[in-house]
């Protein structure tokens, strides 16, 4: 548990320290106009407004990692208690992968993430959708994150007798065959694994997958993950 709060709060400090800078450094350039000595140009102001416009991009990006910790945090707590209420409706369980594949095209370009609908949509399930997306870009980005860049990531949707998967393949480190049942446990990370983490984007809770299993079970499915050491996992 110590060792956890200690991630936790380096985890969280880290995105709040950049935004401090960030919002340090842009006040210091908005009074260089708003109240200055000298008069400035219209050009020169709109110089600066070009020079924070990158800086708030990234702010932005820090807020979203805040919101993903915090929220996985709350959502931990709430299994915990019981009290992790899913909203179940009617949904198309193609729309929902198709989202979640778009989503993680749109914020990582440079991948190439296939998606192969195994079967003629629509998918009809009756679900809590923003959950089930929810484990689905848990899976996605675990892929992105656990693979090197120029490799490729895998989404397929089977559909057989009235069960449907969500797979999710990656070439990436792959995970050693003792560590395949505990990565589904609370805090749980592989040792090692965070050294070969893509992004920079720090060194995770182990809550991900913990979270998805919780997700799945809740609504009756099952979770599971096949993998080779230095070949790549598929979890579904
Ligand atoms: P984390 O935030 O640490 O990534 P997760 O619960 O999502 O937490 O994952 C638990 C651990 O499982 C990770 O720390 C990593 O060691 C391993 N892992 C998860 N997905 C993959 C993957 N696609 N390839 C290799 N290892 C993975």
């Amino acid at each position: 548990m110590d060792e956890f709060l200690g991630i936790a709060s380096h985890e969280l400090r880290t995105p709040l320290t950049s935004i401090t800078a960030n919002v340090q450094y842009s006040r210091k350039q908005v009074r260089r106009f708003v109240g200055g000595s000298t008069a400035s140009s219209q050009d020169e102001a709109i110089a600066c407004l070009r020079r924070l416009e990158p800086l708030l991009d990234r702010t932005d990006r820090q807020l979203a990692r805040l919101d993903r910790l915090v929220g996985d945090l709350l959502d931990v707590s709430r299994i915990q208690s019981g009290k992790l209420a899913l909203e179940l409706a009617p949904a198309d369980l193609c729309d929902i992968v198709r989202d979640c594949v778009e989503g993680q095209r749109a914020s990582s370009p440079d991948r190439n993430i296939t998606l192969a609908l195994l079967r003629r949509c629509p998918v009809p399930i009756a679900a809590d959708a923003d959950r089930i997306g929810q484990v689905i870009t848990n899976y996605l980005t675990n892929a992105l994150r656990y693979s090197p860049p120029g490799t490729p990531i895998a989404v397929h949707l089977l559909v057989r007798d009235n069960r449907a998967r969500v797979a999710v393949r990656d070439e990436g480190i792959g995970i050693p065959q003792e560590e395949q049942q505990r990565i589904w446990e609370r805090f749980h990370r592989v040792p090692g694994a965070e050294h070969e983490r893509q992004g920079g984007s720090g060194v995770g809770l182990g809550l991900g997958l913990y979270l998805c299993a919780s997700i799945v079970e809740r609504h009756g499915g099952q979770v599971g993950v096949e993998s080779a050491l230095g070949k790549g996992s598929t979890f579904w």
